[in-house]
């Protein structure tokens, strides 16, 4: 759309000059001396709601930090995107790394450097001038909300509250986030999951005391050797985990985003360098990408027991103690697979030993699926912006706020995130490209207008 373009291109430096008077704010939520700045943020980011053509900004107090909210209703009927991100930020430390103020932003080699530039201020911030575009050229064919909390780099702890309390202000028929990064400018691509996490603790008891292994060695249960017995039995010679019932929840990857990962940049020698490893490891029947992607996975995490002194002590322990973690993917539940594992163990173990075995935390996995409307809209938005196809990648960490969401709501949560692996988030020098910045400034229109043609 030529109008967005010319738009956008009379008014980029003013675009530019308010994300970094946004930037200048050090909305650090997880430190109370800042509990003015974060409500001054919120201020700040209501008025640039406001400004941009929302009917309405508000800002909720919540039992931490507050959230803003806001909204652009043209017509009940039409299609309602939710635009979700964070005007909170990491704390800066350690300063001494900086080579600018984290909150006094510079620009250097056409980056941003400031705390907040790409997580996540500088990315919602791209949503705000994407309203504005579409408000002043008068062509917003939908309607746009917007949730923008404040605690996100603590965990947040009053999101749900918020979401359960607020269903139908919220609702929408798909939640837009900005909040990740993408493979390249290069190579675009849009983020399509998550995994899920199931972790457990596993103690496993023998003898009353520690034994003279000479003494008593070989005529009772070692706890250490059962426990590695146990643990080295969950996957075969494959690689796969031998937990029944394990897999029986995984919805298999289809062989068109098979196809469609495998088209990611990825050179495996690069990959061991890194590491520092000779070969890699892992479920036999998937690639690298598919593996930390697709696959769910069993982990050991810790694993202690025994003497562990300098020199030698010939001990035959009461005790052993391995900390155990699962990723899942769809439609895996933590909670079952949690109790799976609790169960498994405690049924393994031999009769010459006891396990205590325990739940930790979890999270469920999440997945917009390649065939949904709302990633088709943001893959068509991005192929022509970029003139080239997003690649869809599955991230291997977990984001509980994702689940909860679609629990709460009923939709489905696209990612188009416009940072790169290299911004260093939550590090010493965040950064974001002006590029990249201006590039999801354009992209994101184009979402909208595909979204609303295909609802
Ligand atoms: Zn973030």
């Amino acid at each position: 759309m030529q109008v967005w373009k010319e738009y956008q291109e009379q008014h980029k430096g003013r675009f530019l000059e308010e994300l970094l008077a946004l930037l200048r704010i050090p909305s650090i939520s997880a430190k109370s001396e800042h509990k003015d700045d974060m409500l001054r943020c919120a201020e700040a980011m209501k008025q640039r709601l406001l400004e941009a053509g929302a009917d309405k900004a508000e800002i909720y107090p919540t039992d931490g930090h507050p959230l803003v909210y806001a909204e652009k209703i043209i017509d009940p009927a039409k299609p309602t995107v939710l635009v979700y991100g964070h005007y909170d930020v990491q704390p800066p430390d350690p300063l001494d790394l900086w080579k600018s103020g984290p909150f006094e932003p510079d620009i250097r080699d056409g980056k941003i450097y400031a705390r907040g530039s790409c997580d996540d201020k500088g990315q919602v911030y791209m949503h705000v001038k994407a309203l504005e575009t579409l408000v002043k050229t008068g062509t917003l064919e939908n309607n746009i909300k917007f949730c923008i909390e404040g605690e996100e780099e603590v965990g947040s702890p009053n999101l749900g509250k918020f979401v359960a309390a607020h269903k139908e202000l919220l609702k929408a028929d798909c939640i837009l986030i900005s909040d990740s990064a993408m493979i390249s400018m290069e190579n675009p691509s849009i983020d399509i999951g998550v995994r899920g996490l199931s972790y457990i603790e596993v103690e496993v008891t023998g003898p009353n005391r520690d034994l003279h292994s000479g003494v008593y060695g070989g005529a009772v249960a070692n706890p250490i050797t059962i426990l590695a017995k146990m643990i080295a039995s969950c996957h075969d010679e494959n690689n796969h985990i031998t937990i029944p019932g394990f897999y029986e929840d995984v919805v298999e990857a289809t062989p068109e985003e098979r196809k469609l990962m495998a088209a990611a940049p990825y050179d495996e020698q690069e990959y061991k360098d890194d590491l520092g490893v000779k070969e890699l490891w892992g479920e036999k029947g998937f690639s690298t990408n598919e593996r930390t992607g697709i696959r769910p996975t069993l982990e050991l995490n810790g694993i202690w027991g025994g003497y562990q002194g300098e020199g030698a002590k010939t001990v035959l322990p009461a005790k052993a103690t391995a900390k155990i973690s699962a990723r899942l993917v769809p439609n895996q539940s933590s909670e079952k697979i949690t109790a799976m594992l609790l169960e498994h163990f405690r049924k393994i173990a031999p009769p010459g030993v006891t396990v205590n075995a325990f739940e930790h935390h979890g999270g469920e996995p999440y997945m917009t699926p390649i065939d949904s409307k709302a990633y088709q809209a943001a893959a068509k938005a991005m192929e022509t912006t970029f003139g080239k196809k997003p690649i869809p990648v599955r991230g291997g960490g977990s984001i509980p706020i994702c689940a909860l969401f679609e629990k709460e709501l009923g939709i489905k949560i696209v990612f188009m995130g416009f940072g790169l692996d290299s911004d260093n988030l939550h590090s010493p020098n965040e950064k974001f490209n002006l590029e990249n910045f201006y590039k999801g400034i354009e992209t994101i229109p184009y979402f909208h207008h595909y979204f609303t043609a295909m609802n």
